[in-house]
């Protein structure tokens, strides 16, 4: 398949040809043409897959269809992110892959001077790019009309849910004219995202790459069995001994990121914490460093590394397993993007047994063990309380950051039984 057969104009053919790209990616061979058509869609595709030019190539080509000649500009396309970093990564790719046309984008989020976004709204803008939050705040302003907006995506619909933000997505909803197409993407089907697309997609054609909650196969996984006070050190070794020389490391809590870039730093490896506490440009800066290649270890939690767009990642770590299991598929999905290989490791403490057995589950499969030689755990350590599921959306807040380190006690109720909310649902009816 090439990308000319899909039936998108020269204009975007050849920005997709000066990204390099030779051929579109399964997701893209079978969103394009759909979108094209004008219909909903329900995508099942996670990132990694290039599931952003899936959905921005054919809005543009539709949108610039019938582009206004200069006057007022209203915004004829939206779309909704969770987070402020893959708001600025999609706002990039419309602009990268709309280069060629007379099309105007703008990208709003929060943690930055709403003023120079009000600024752009009001010279008009075609495709506007934002995260819920902010948006709102232009809505109430009134600085921002989406009464012409034709056509609405929702990317990475999941996050969004479990961040809570269903309420938001539903005030913007209101605001929207009820003829336009919609278009949802989303990483894992679960109950909440079924109910939000039946009352969003009309008729809306399903698209599925991969099967769902599978972790890209040109990731090879591998988990190394450590004692938790051991970790820091195997971490440091494996980067120094393997030779990694671009890692993304994952913490469950901002404190432990923050602590475990500390640590590296001393260790003489050169590292930066992002998470939700940090300011904009702090998080961008730390990514910056990192794409340059001026840091080696990037320390993130999970929702700051949600849409982190760097390409032939080469080095996952999971230093601490993430409460929920969907979340291990995220993570991992930052390496082997489209195609490339890449490696995750998970340094699993005795702590961690549940939460390893959950994510095995979710991946219909058992992930190898192999104890690096020098830090074998002790075969008499003391079985401490074990890690559990976070209580669904508990812990977290609006702006993504997780409260709570999730940490069980024993005595939780969703200690052991597999049946924490939310989460054991996402697996059963991935299980379906
Ligand atoms: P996404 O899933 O949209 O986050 O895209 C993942 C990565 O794949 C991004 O770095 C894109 O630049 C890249 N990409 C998207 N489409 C293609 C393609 N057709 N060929 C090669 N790389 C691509």
């Amino acid at each position: 398949m090439l990308f000319n057969e899909l039936g998108l104009s020269a204009e975007l053919l050849r920005a997709v040809s000066e990204q390099g790209y030779t051929q579109p990616t399964p997701i893209q061979a079978k969103a394009i043409p759909e979108i094209l058509k004008g219909v909903d869609v329900l995508a099942g595709a996670q990132t990694g897959t290039g599931k952003t030019a899936g959905f921005t190539l054919p809005l543009l080509h539709r949108l610039s269809e019938t582009a206004p000649k200069g006057g007022h500009r209203p915004v004829r396309a939206l779309v909704l992110t969770p987070t402020r970093e893959l708001a600025a990564q999609v706002s990039e790719s419309v602009r990268a892959y709309g280069k060629n046309l007379p099309l105007r984008s703008a990208v709003i989020f929060g943690g930055v001077s709403i003023n120079p976004q009000i600024s752009a709204l009001r010279r008009g803008v075609d495709i506007l790019v934002a995260t819920p939050g902010r948006l709102l705040d232009h809505v109430s302003q009134k600085t921002l009309d989406l009464s012409k907006v034709e056509i609405l995506v929702l990317d990475e619909a999941d996050r969004m849910l479990d961040m809570g933000f269903i309420h938001d997505i539903k005030k913007v909803l209101a605001l929207l004219p009820k003829a336009r197409q919609n278009l949802l993407f989303s990483a894992t089907f679960s109950d909440e995202i079924k109910r939000l697309s039946d009352g969003l997609l009309n008729k809306p054609v399903l698209i599925e790459v991969a099967r769902r909650n599978t972790a890209s196969e040109t990731v090879e996984q591998v988990i190394h069995p450590v004692d938790k006070g051991n970790k820091r050190k195997l971490l440091s070794y494996l980067i120094g001994s393997e030779n990694w020389q671009q890692v993304l490391v994952f913490t469950r809590t901002k404190h432990g990121a923050n602590r475990l870039a500390q640590q590296l730093d001393k260790d003489g490896l050169s590292s930066a914490a992002i998470h939700g506490n940090k300011s904009q440009g702090a998080r961008t800066r730390a990514l910056a460093d990192f794409k340059s290649g001026k840091v080696r270890v990037l320390v993130a939690t999970d929702i700051a590394a949600r849409g982190l767009d760097i390409d032939q990642l080469p080095h996952v770590v999971n230093y601490e397993l993430p409460n929920v299991p969907e979340d291990y598929v995220h993570r991992i999905g930052r390496t082997g993007r489209a195609g490339n290989e890449g490696k995750a490791v998970s340094l699993l403490s005795l702590d961690e047994n549940k939460l390893i057995r959950d994510i095995e589950r979710l991946l219909k499969r058992q992930l190898p063990r192999e104890v690096v030689a020098g830090f074998e755990p002790d075969p008499n350590a003391k079985p401490e309380p074990e890690v559990t599921r976070s209580r669904g959306n508990q812990g977290r807040n609006r702006n993504g950051g997780r409260a709570s380190s999730g940490r069980g006690n024993g005595n939780s109720p969703y200690a052991g039984n597999g049946r924490g909310r939310n989460t054991s649902r996402h697996s059963r009816s991935a299980n379906a």
